[in-house]
């Protein structure tokens, strides 16, 4: 199986249809083999992992080839019995960092595959730097082994963008801009039609 259709971003939503976050194919699959979500078709409609199971891919869609079939990959699922909006704070993780950066070095600006990028603190773990939001940023392996055990100033480097703490909806909704999905914009425009629309537009001048 392709790590890279595993890896997709999948939307999940809560059981009043409202966007809470985003996961992985990979996650996706798990939540729904354990009952706890249910897959979204086009239309609304709730698929169990039996009846998703049985769906056919179409010709111009990517599925998971296993033995014996192929499988239908997710777009959006939905947490049956989940009802609450989550206090909205984004996981600091390796994941969410290259995320936050759009997968793009932070020195160079190359935009990457994430198995090609690494986290740099920007003021090195041995002169104090911390594990934080505000002090990690996407760097490509060149960069890094560059910049070495300094501060970007001392390795005569320069940040692209000052590493910052992402808000949840700005997230989402940065994500999302980066990431277009036919299926997931019904449900985003819940959130706040008319700010999904001028990002929309924004990104295919
Ligand atoms: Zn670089």
């Amino acid at each position: 199986m392709s790590d890279a259709i595993l890896d997709a971003p999948v939307l999940v939503l809560n059981k009043s249809f409202y966007p809470i976050h985003v996961t992985t194919v990979r996650r996706a699959f798990a939540m729904l083999f354990k009952g706890v979500a249910k897959a979204v078709g086009p239309d609304y409609t709730l698929f169990s992992i039996d009846s998703w199971l049985e769906l056919r891919v179409a010709a111009d869609e990517i599925g998971i080839r296993t033995v014996n079939r192929v499988i239908k990959v997710p777009q959006v699922i939905l947490l049956v019995s989940y009802d609450r909006i989550p206090k909205r704070e984004v996981r600091f993780s390796r994941y969410n960092i290259f995320l936050r950066d759009n997968n793009t070095c932070q020195y160079c600006g190359r935009k990457l595959p994430r198995k090609e990028l690494t986290i740099d603190h920007v003021i090195p773990r041995s002169r104090g730097g911390k594990t934080v939001w505000e002090n990690v940023v996407t760097a490509c392996v060149e960069c890094n082994s560059r910049k070495g055990n300094r501060t970007p100033e001392e390795a005569g480097m320069k940040l692209i963008r000052k590493p910052y703490k992402p808000s949840y909806l700005n997230f989402l909704k940065n994500f999302t801009k980066n990431n277009i999905r036919e299926e997931w914009k019904q449900f985003l425009n819940f959130i706040d039609a008319a700010y999904w629309n001028v990002e929309l537009e924004n990104d295919n001048k």
